[in-house]
């Protein structure tokens, strides 16, 4: 029996974050493509990304080296649909100037998903997310997404990004905390969600 592969992995049926609008599914993709020395070229529709070497793309070969990740409305999950890892030419050396530039892309890409997961905590924290999730549910969102940056950006990032969070007040425990303890002490309402 087909067992499922490890979420962010360029394996079919492999599950990438949905909330972060395919940041990590990017960087990922420009950091193998840095360890295989080519380039990236990236295609977006509504629901499909598709995530290619530049140069197999400018062919008109059918099997260019790609991923195809689309959006599972079942699921409400991305997965990758398709993947070929087959260069359709001759693999040349990158030249100083692109391995330079991929190199920096990769560092902007990362410190993009830092700060997108760090609006995305915020978000959750004050109105539920892009998916307007119920606060018992928030805190599941908020788990989500700091187990997604540490499969991302590794235990370091997913550390800073917590305590980021935490001094700014972005998470969703602290509040939870403050509730209980205003509850315990008889406070009348306390939850206030105006979303
Ligand atoms: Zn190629």
């Amino acid at each position: 029996m087909a067992t499922n592969p490890p979420p962010q992995s360029f394996e079919v049926g492999s599950c990438w974050p949905r909330w972060d609008n395919n940041r990590s599914a990017l960087l990922a993709w420009t950091e193998h493509a840095q360890s295989k020395r080519f380039l990236v070229k990236e295609q977006h529709s509504k629901y499909h990304i598709v995530l290619s070497c530049a140069v197999c793309s400018r062919s008109s070969s059918r099997a260019p080296y790609a991923v195809e990740i689309e959006f599972d409305g079942v699921d409400e999950a991305e997965k990758v649909v398709a993947i070929s890892l087959k260069h359709n030419h001759r693999i040349s050396a990158l030249s100083p100037a692109e391995a330079a530039a991929q190199e920096k892309e990769i560092t902007q890409r990362r410190a993009d998903l830092f700060e997108y997961a760090l609006n995305e905590l915020k978000s959750i924290k004050r109105c539920g997310g892009p998916e307007k999730l119920k606060p018992s549910e928030r805190e599941v969102g908020q788990d989500r997404v700091l187990e997604d940056v540490r499969r991302a950006l590794g235990d370091e990032s997913a550390e800073d990004l917590l305590k980021s969070a935490t001094k700014q007040g972005f998470l969703v425990e602290v509040e939870a905390e403050m509730d209980s303890r205003a509850v315990s002490l008889g406070s009348a309402e306390v939850l206030q969600y105006s979303c």
